[in-house]
């Protein structure tokens, strides 16, 4: 896919193609913007889901920040997010709890402790999930989650 570039100036999007090329004889050149004429472009995409542009290493996983602070806000939604996947560290449970609940149980009582943390508490636990890795968490925003499991 062509490159799209942003003109610091006048704020204008436009393809790699349209950028006005100046070559001088003396060897001098640079890029300007096709519309002002400002030397000052940034490369830039468009986010996956709000279609918003924004510089190409502001993204992630093609999504922007705004589009992941929406979702990270949501605790609700990063709980879901977290249950897809349980890949967490071993942790030490003592042997007469596993005699009495299942692993699965055992996740649901924690997941119920969760929800009663305090909501500041709750938002930095997913918050802290999501920078882990903010690329596995763009993909399930993205509903791309099938490689998962596979
Ligand atoms: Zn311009
Ligand atoms: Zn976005």
């Amino acid at each position: 896919m062509e490159k799209m570039f942003e003109c610091a100036d006048c704020k204008s999007i436009f393809a790699d193609s349209e950028i006005k090329r100046i070559r001088h004889s003396d060897g001098d050149s640079w890029d300007e913007c096709p519309y002002c004429g400002c030397d000052e472009l940034n490369e830039v995409a468009q986010c996956y889901l709000c279609g918003e542009w924004h510089d190409v290493d502001e993204l992630h996983n093609e999504v922007c920040d705004d589009c992941i602070d929406d979702v990270a806000d949501k605790i609700y939604e990063v709980i879901e997010y977290a249950e897809c996947f349980c890949t967490s560290e071993q942790v030490r449970i003592a042997p007469l709890y596993l005699k009495a609940f299942t692993a699965s149980q055992i996740n649901d009582i924690v997941a119920n402790a969760f929800t009663q943390l305090p909501e500041e508490a709750q938002k930095k636990a997913c918050r802290e999930l999501i920078d882990d890795d903010p690329y596995c968490f763009t993909e399930w925003m993205k509903g791309d989650t099938e490689s998962w499991n596979g």
